[in-house]
């Protein structure tokens, strides 16, 4: 079983998997996180947690470790130890910085391209170990001592990939079929399961072979009735107001491949306050953002290509120099200003070409509690943003 790879499960089998084992809330609710952060590298995320699952006992810990270690897999730090030695194991900040110096430490093992990392948070992150694994097997006396670690976690995975979840369509919503003639048809018969799209999310409905009217002849076929119109959400007032080349606005240019999303921590601050502020004069901090967006308007404080500074991950930071940042207001109607801000963010990853897995926190940057609106319960209120930015995709 190589380690590089497409998931051999879904997410909900995952999920579903670690019930069955009666595994910890928050371990299934991790399952999300292991999941998109492994795709995002090109590992098989269903090796992260079966891996995860084992060095845990489901994350119920019970051996040297406990969960405030943010530590999935007992790694060790840069010198090591013991396994007893509670000293010798890393404490991470935060589940993302654990679960991802697992996924490095893998994608060192099983040699992926751009490995190893000169920026990541696995402590153990030598050079000599690249290529050295590139299956699960071979983890085995390598990874930990006993030889059958890696058929160990294997066995886990199949068990994984076994379950059974009886909602197995997957919605997916095409970034291509928006006011397409045949967009309900082809939604219809996505659902029933007929055709599939692209892994880019894309439909294409125009390719030779029309699959656009074959999807409009096979919803006739199966009963297809036209849905009510729904009208569209008001257009937002969306103004351009840059801020002068200054400290906030280096003129630096950027090619975005991801959005940060942001909350200003100011219950009365309006989207005019925070683009105000940014030219205010005695504001002479460095931070900046691209956009604000309250329950009323949107406002451009700096050009989409240039770099703001807003992640807190330092001058070559890639949520500084690649990412485009939204500042959600927390004044007025939250409601309004959620949903206004889920039709911004929506556009922006559509029309910067953008995939909805790089949609980060200003938290997955640098460990900050932002966008705190979203933080309460573990973050489930960002889980709950993510659904509706893909809604208003
Ligand atoms: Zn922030």
């Amino acid at each position: 079983m190589l380690i590089k790879g497409r998931p051999s499960a879904t997410l909900k089998q995952m999920q579903k998997w670690a019930e069955s084992k009666k595994a910890t809330p928050l371990f299934i609710e991790l399952a999300e996180v292991f999941y998109n952060l492994s795709i995002d590298v090109g590992v098989n995320p269903v090796i992260v947690y079966a891996q995860s699952a084992k060095e845990t006992g489901y994350g119920r810990f019970g051996g040297v470790l406990n969960a405030s270690y943010h530590n999935p897999c007992g790694l060790k730090t840069s010198t090591g130890g013991g396994d007893k030695d509670i000293n010798a194991h890393m404490k991470f900040n935060n589940w993302i910085d654990g679960i991802n110096a697992q996924i490095d430490h893998l994608a060192l093992y099983a040699g992926l391209n751009g490995y190893p990392k000169a920026d990541t948070t696995d402590p153990r992150h030598f050079p000599y170990l690249f290529g050295t694994a590139p299956t699960v097997e071979d983890l085995g006396g390598k990874w930990a001592g006993s030889l059958t670690y890696g058929t160990d976690i294997v066995k886990i995975m199949k068990d994984i990939e076994d379950t059974i979840v009886e909602e197995v369509v997957e919605i997916v919503e095409f970034i291509d079929i928006e006011n397409h003639w045949a967009e309900e048809e082809i939604e219809f018969i996505v659902e029933k399961g007929e055709l599939k799209g692209y892994n880019d999310n894309t439909f294409r409905p125009e390719q030779p072979l029309t699959r656009a009217e074959y999807c409009v002849l096979r919803a006739r076929q199966l009963g297809f009735v036209k849905k009510k119109i729904i009208p569209k959400p008001d257009v937002i007032p969306y103004s351009i107001d840059h801020i002068p080349k200054s400290d906030k606005r280096p003129e630096l240019a950027m090619d975005a491949i991801s959005l940060t999303i942001h909350s200003t921590a100011n219950p009365k601050s309006t989207a005019k306050n925070e683009r105000a502020w940014l030219t205010n004069s005695s504001n002479t901090r460095v931070a900046s953002y691209h956009i604000v967006v309250d329950d009323k308007e949107v406002i451009e404080c700096l050009p989409l290509n240039e770099v703001a500074w807003h992640a807190g991950d330092g001058f070559y930071g890639k949520g500084n120099r690649k990412s485009i940042s939204v500042e959600i207001c927390e004044s007025g109607d939250r409601e309004k200003t959620l949903q206004n801000a889920a039709i911004i963010a929506a556009k922006i990853l559509r029309e910067q070409n953008i995939s909805i897995l790089n949609m980060k926190r200003h938290f997955d940057w640098s460990g900050k509690n932002c966008p705190r609106i979203f933080s309460a319960n573990n973050w489930k209120e960002w889980y709950k943003f993510i659904e509706r930015v893909k809604q208003a995709y």
